[in-house]
């Protein structure tokens, strides 16, 4: 098969699995596993901030920072299709107690002026008190999109001016940065937090890191433990963590290609009414009304592709590691003939 549903389904190759083995390791809540505070040390030195909490997940990761940002009754600045709303299960009410403030945006990126108009009046008893500007990079539901350095600078200008946080989701940063050509410190010295997921399109089975500033990091370990994040013996998944960031970080340009080439060929299908990619690993497309999502993933799957329904006329695909060149030819060939 060749599954296009996520860059999450790899499975760890040989040597990440060596680095696993070959893992020292110790009691993370002790401070005492090698891997983990390596991973951590690396993580923060990378994006040159003060440090770094390895978590299992990205919705961890993402709720922490929220958490650490926010107080109850406080309100959120993001797009209508942000991760932390549209998929970490309510968290930012189940977990912070605050609400959300949607921008409207067709990629998922938006400007300084879209934040502006939708951060409430501190002295108005009747508004939620606006606390936190979230931005997404790239843009999952944006298929893949990237966004304008420049205007995340400007964001961060008016979050200095206006004293509101700004946490970056880059689960899947490092695609953004192969294609922006920026460096991690860059993005380290515009935000107060950054999310960024090992087991995407780096490969690694399990893990988050969560890169902040001393108190950020301070208050977050708290709050990790207490959402039960505070793992033991956890080197031997910081070991794959560490692999993923030396090895794997390099070759995301390769997805790239192939998702490019798998939006060309599927302009060139029948059922296909529009495609939409947006420069990095992943593909989201309309079908025309003449077919349904379920109908053209059962179609596909026959042929020995997988992908993901996003609409009931909506797909997505997303290239990773565990997909080759030759099985994305393969998928082309077979997509662009239907
Ligand atoms: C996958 C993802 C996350 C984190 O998801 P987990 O499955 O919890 O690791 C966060 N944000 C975005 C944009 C994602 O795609």
């Amino acid at each position: 098969m060749i599954d296009l549903r996520s860059d999450t389904v790899t499975r760890p190759s040989a040597g990440m699995l060596e680095q696993m083995m070959k893992a020292s390791v110790g009691d993370m809540v002790f401070g005492e596993d090698p891997q983990v505070n390596e991973l951590e040390r690396m993580s923060a030195e990378m994006f040159g901030m003060d440090g770094a909490i390895f978590c299992p997940s990205g919705t961890m990761t993402n709720q922490i920072a929220i958490k650490v940002h926010t107080r109850p009754g406080d309100e959120v600045i993001c797009s209508r299709m942000a991760h932390i709303y549209l998929f970490e299960g309510g968290g930012v009410a189940f977990n912070s107690g605050a609400s959300v403030a949607l921008i409207d945006t067709e990629k998922g990126t938006f400007t300084a002026e879209d934040v502006k108009q939708h951060i409430n009046n501190p002295d108005d008893p009747h508004k939620a008190f606006t606390r936190l500007v979230e931005v997404e990079n790239t843009v999952n539901r944006g298929a893949g999109a990237c966004w304008d350095f420049e205007q995340l600078k400007r964001i961060r200008d008016l979050c200095d001016y206006r004293h509101l946080g700004f946490h970056l989701d880059g689960a899947r940063l490092f695609n953004a940065m192969a294609v922006d050509g920026r460096k991690p410190e860059e993005y380290g010295a515009i935000f107060d937090s950054i999310s960024i997921c090992l087991s995407k399109g780096l490969g690694a089975p399990v893990g988050s890191v969560l890169i902040g500033n001393r108190e950020i990091i301070k208050q977050g370990v708290r709050i990790r433990k207490a959402f039960g994040g505070a793992m033991r013996q956890a080197g031997y998944i910081a070991a794959a963590g560490i692999y993923a960031l030396r090895n794997n970080v390099a070759r995301l340009a390769d997805d790239h290609r192939n998702a490019a080439s798998l939006a060309d060929a599927l302009k060139l299908s029948n059922f296909v009414e529009k495609v939409n990619y947006g420069g990095t690993n992943i593909v989201i497309f309309t079908l025309r009304p003449v077919i349904t999502a379920n109908e053209y993933l059962e179609k596909i799957r026959a042929k020995g592709i997988l992908a993901l329904k996003t609409g009931e006329r909506s797909i997505r695909m997303v290239t990773h590691l565990d997909v080759s060149d030759e099985q994305v030819a393969e998928a082309c060939k077979i997509l662009a003939s239907l």
